[in-house]
C-alpha cells in the first residue's frame, strides 16, 4: 500500500477502508511515514471529513495501538470527558463528588491543548504525582473512590503522536479527528458509563451549538458501539467557567467549591454531569441525581477526600500563586454582553500558564480571575477581573484582558448553562 495513494483518495473525497486507516495509523506510529505525509492526510481528513465507518475504524486503530487499563473493584466505574474550555476545573470537583456518591472513577486526563487548560497541569501545580501505573490507579480508586492521573505513554500512543502533529498543523478542530482522539483514550479503561461534557462557545473548540451537538452525538454513538452507557451534555463555554483560570488558582477554586462554596455556574455544570452519570448507571433519574449531587457538593463533604488524595500522592492542596497582581477596571458602565474565552485562553498562554508547543514548560502560578460574567452590570472604573502574573507589563496585560469583554447599555440575559442533553 502506498501512503501517497491514501492521501490522494481522501483528498478526492473517497472513503478509506478499515485496512487503509489501520495502515496509515501504524505506519506513522512506527516511523515508517514522515510527518509531512501524515500531515497531508490529516489536512485531507480535516477538509473532506470521515464517514461514520471511517471514524470507527480510526478510533479502533488508535485504541488498539496501546494497552487497556483494567481496574478491579466492586464499585460501578464511570468517567467523564470534557472537550476543553477556559476555567474548566469540573473534573477536580466531579471525581471526588461521584466517589462520595458511591461510584468509582478511574479518570485518565490530558494536559493543556491550545488555548484550553488541562487537568493534569492543574494537578501538577500541587506537586503531586500524576503519572500512575494501572496498579497504582486501582489502589487509588480502592482507597479514595476516584483517581485522576495522566494518560500513560502505553495508552493510545498513536493518538499522542498524531495529536502533536494536529496541534502543529491546525487540524485539531475536526469532529471525526476529535472523536477518534478522545475515544481512543476513554475506551481504553473498563468503565461502565461515560458522560461527555461538550463545550460550546468562544472558549471552546466548537464555537457553534450545531457542531457541538454533532460532536456529542458521535461521541455517544461510538461509545455505545463499544458497549458503554454513554450520554453527553452540551454546555456553555461562551465565557470562562467559575471564578478562576490558571493551574494553581483552579486547584484552589476546586478546594473552595468542594468545601460547599462553588460558584453557581460551576455547581450547575458539575451537578448536571453527576446527574447524567447516575442516570446512565441506573442509580436514579437525571433530575434526582443532579439534586443529590448539588446537595452533596454544597454540604462540603467531598473536600476531605480531595485533600487527602492530593496529599497521598505527595502534593499540597495550597499550590503557590504568582506574587504580582493587577486589577482590571471597566472602561465604561453597562452590561457585559460577551466575553471572548479564546482570547483569554491565549492571554493565559502568554502569561506562561499554557503551552504554545507540546514541549513547553508551564508556570502553574499565573492566572486570571473573573469578577463579572455575561449579564452582570459594571460601573465605569469597577474591577471586572484580576491578573496574576510572574513577568510582563501590567498595562499591556490589562488591555488584552479588557479587549475580551463587550459592554452594552442594554440589559443582557445570563446564558443557559446546559444547552442540550444528548442521550
Ligand atoms: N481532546 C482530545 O483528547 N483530543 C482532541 O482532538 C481534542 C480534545
Amino acid at each position: 500500500m502506498l501512503f501517497k495513494e491514501l492521501i490522494k483518495k481522501k483528498r478526492d473525497g473517497k472513503e478509506l477502508t478499515e485496512e487503509e486507516i489501520r495502515f496509515a495509523v501504524y505506519s506513522y506510529l512506527e516511523g515508517a511515514v514522515p510527518d509531512y505525509q501524515m500531515a497531508s492526510l490529516l489536512m485531507a481528513i480535516f477538509l473532506r471529513g470521515l464517514t461514520d465507518r471511517e471514524t470507527l475504524a480510526l478510533t479502533k486503530s488508535m485504541l488498539e495501538s496501546g494497552e487497556r487499563v483494567v481496574i478491579t473493584t466492586d464499585a460501578t466505574l464511570v468517567d467523564k470527558h470534557s472537550t476543553g474550555g477556559i476555567g474548566d476545573k469540573v473534573s477536580l470537583l466531579l471525581a471526588p463528588l461521584l466517589a462520595e456518591l458511591g461510584l468509582g472513577v478511574p479518570m485518565l486526563s490530558g494536559r493543556a491543548l491550545g488555548f484550553t487548560g488541562g487537568t493534569v497541569d492543574k494537578l501538577e501545580s500541587t506537586g503531586m504525582k500524576v503519572e500512575l501505573s494501572p496498579a497504582e490507579i486501582e489502589d487509588t480508586v480502592k482507597t479514595f473512590g476516584f483517581s485522576i492521573s495522566s494518560q500513560t505513554a502505553q495508552v493510545a500512543p498513536a493518538d499522542r503522536k498524531i495529536y502533536a502533529l494536529r496541534d502543529a498543523t491546525s487540524t485539531v478542530e475536526s469532529i471525526p479527528l476529535i472523536v477518534s482522539s478522545i475515544l481512543s483514550k476513554k475506551l481504553a479503561v473498563n468503565t461502565t458509563a461515560i458522560v461527555f461534557d461538550v463545550k460550546c462557545g468562544s472558549g471552546a473548540f466548537m464555537k457553534e451549538e450545531d457542531s457541538a451537538v454533532k460532536l456529542a452525538r458521535k461521541l455517544v454513538d461510538i461509545s455505545r458501539m463499544y458497549r458503554r452507557r454513554a450520554g453527553a451534555l452540551v454546555t456553555e463555554m461562551g465565557q470562562p467557567l467559575g471564578r478562576f483560570a490558571g493551574n494553581a488558582l483552579e486547584v484552589l477554586e476546586a478546594v473552595t467549591a468542594l468545601s460547599g462554596k462553588a460558584e453557581d455556574d460551576l455547581l450547575e455544570v458539575t451537578a448536571s454531569l453527576a446527574g447524567a452519570l447516575l442516570e446512565l448507571c441506573g442509580k436514579t433519574s437525571f433530575r434526582h441525581g443532579r439534586a443529590l449531587a448539588r446537595e452533596t457538593l454544597l454540604s462540603g463533604k467531598a473536600v476531605e477526600r480531595f485533600v487527602r488524595w492530593i496529599e497521598y500522592h505527595g502534593g499540597s492542596p495550597e499550590p503557590k500563586v504568582a506574587p504580582n497582581t493587577v486589577s482590571v477596571p471597566a472602561e465604561t458602565s453597562g452590561y457585559i454582553s460577551a466575553i471572548d474565552g479564546e482570547s483569554l485562553g491565549f492571554l493565559l498562554v502568554e502569561l506562561g500558564g499554557g503551552r504554545r508547543k507540546a514541549e513547553d514548560a508551564i508556570d502553574h502560578s499565573v492566572g486570571l480571575e473573573f469578577f463579572k460574567k455575561v449579564g452582570d452590570f459594571v460601573e465605569e472604573g469597577e474591577p471586572i477581573g484580576r491578573i496574576y502574573f510572574s513577568d510582563g507589563n501590567p498595562k499591556e496585560l490589562s488591555e488584552k484582558f479588557l479587549s475580551a469583554y463587550r459592554i452594552t447599555e442594554r440589559a443582557v440575559p445570563k446564558p443557559t448553562l446546559i444547552k442540550r442533553r444528548v442521550l
